[in-house]
C-alpha cells in the first residue's frame, strides 16, 4: 500500500533517473495523491511534473531540496509549496549551482590525479548537463567498474578523506530557510537521521532552525530505518515541529525506495499538510 503523500522525490533535473514527467506517472500509478518533487537546488523540473499533473486528479507540490553547510557538513533542507518564480528564491540557487558547477570540475580534477580519467565528462554525460551531483560521478565510477555498487562508490571516492572529495561550500541555514520562506513555502530539514550527528548536535541543528523560522522535521524517510522514524518523531514533538514524509526516490535503480513506499507519520505528530487544502 502507496502512502497517499510523497513529499520527497528527484527528477533528471537534478540527479533522478526518472524524467519529471515519468515520476508523476509512476506516483499516478501507485496511488500516491499528493506529490512534492524536490530536486536538488533548481526548480527545473516543476513545471513538466505539474503540467502531467494536470487532469490526473494527483497534487504537485512545488518544492526543492536546499544544499547547506552547518557546522562544516552538508544538511539538506526541504522547501515545500514553494514559487519557483521568486527571485530571492532563484538568486540562491543560481549561486548553489555556480558552486556545484565549480565543484564538479573539481572532482574530476582530483579524480585525476588519483588516476581515474574521464570522470568529469562521465559524470557530464549521465546527467542533463546542467546540473551535476555526486550521484552522476558514481554513477559513471560505477559502470567504470571501480566498485561494485554505487554506495562503496561514495564510501571510496565521494566522502570525506577520499579522493573524489571537496569540502562544501553552500548556503547558510539561515539562508536557505530565508529564500523557502520568501517564495512562500515551508521549511524542512531532509532525513535527519542521515546526518549521523549525536542527539545533542541533532538538536543544536533543530534549534537553529526554528530559531530562523524553520518548522518542519522530515519524521519518516525512505532512508531512514523504522527506529529512526520513531526518534525523529519524538524530536518532532519535543521542538512541536510539524512532520513531514518523503522516499527520497531517484528512480527504479535502487531496490527499496519506491515512490509512496513509507510509513505513516507516527501518532502525536502534526503533519505538514494539516492546513493544506489538498486534503488527501
Ligand atoms: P551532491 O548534492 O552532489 O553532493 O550529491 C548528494 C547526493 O548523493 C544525495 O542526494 C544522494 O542522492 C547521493 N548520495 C549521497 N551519499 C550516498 C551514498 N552513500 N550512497 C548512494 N547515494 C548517495
Ligand atoms: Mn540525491
Ligand atoms: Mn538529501
Ligand atoms: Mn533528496
Amino acid at each position: 500500500m502507496s502512502s497517499a503523500y510523497d513529499l520527497h522525490t528527484h527528477s533528471t533535473a537534478s540527479d533522478g533517473t526518472l524524467s519529471p514527467r515519468a515520476l508523476v506517472r509512476r506516483a499516478v500509478a501507485v496511488g500516491v495523491q499528493v506529490l512534492a518533487l524536490t530536486d536538488h537546488d533548481t526548480t527545473e523540473g516543476i513545471a513538466e511534473a505539474a503540467a502531467e499533473a494536470k487532469d490526473t486528479g494527483l497534487t504537485l507540490i512545488p518544492g526543492i531540496e536546499l544544499s547547506v553547510t552547518w557546522n562544516a557538513q552538508v544538511v539538506h533542507i526541504v522547501g515545500l509549496g514553494i514559487d519557483p518564480e521568486n527571485p530571492e528564491l532563484q538568486n540562491g540557487l543560481r549561486a548553489l549551482r555556480e558552486f556545484r558547477a565549480w565543484r564538479a570540475e573539481e572532482i574530476g580534477r582530483r579524480l585525476e590525479k588519483a588516476g581515474i580519467s574521464g570522470a568529469f565528462e562521465g559524470a557530464r554525460e549521465r546527467s542533463n548537463g546542467e546540473l551535476i551531483s555526486r550521484t552522476h560521478f558514481a554513477r559513471f565510477l560505477f559502470d567504470a567498474g571501480h566498485a561494485p555498487d554505487t554506495r562503496k562508490v561514495f564510501k571510496r571516492f565521494l566522502t570525506q578523506g577520499k579522493p573524489g572529495h571537496v569540502a562544501g561550500c553552500w548556503a547558510d541555514l539561515s539562508d536557505a530557510v530565508a529564500w523557502i520562506i520568501a517564495a512562500g513555502g515551508q521549511a524542512v530539514i531532509a532525513h535527519p537521521a542521515r546526518y549521523r550527528m549525536t542527539r545533542t548536535k541533532l538538536r543544536r541543528l533543530i534549534g537553529e532552525f526554528v530559531e530562523v523560522g524553520g518548522n518542519v522535521l522530515e519524521v519518516v524517510s525512505g532512508s531512514h530505518s523504522k527506529d529512526e522514524n520513531f526518534t525523529m518523531a519524538r524530536h518532532a514533538r519535543e521542538f512541536d515541529l510539524l512532520g513531514s514524509i518523503g522516499s527520497d526516490y531517484h528512480g527504479p535503480e535502487s531496490q527499496w525506495i519506491d515512490v509512496g513506499r513509507i510509513s505513516p507519520l507516527p501518532d502525536g505528530v502534526a503533519p505538514v499538510w494539516q492546513n493544506w487544502p489538498t486534503a488527501a
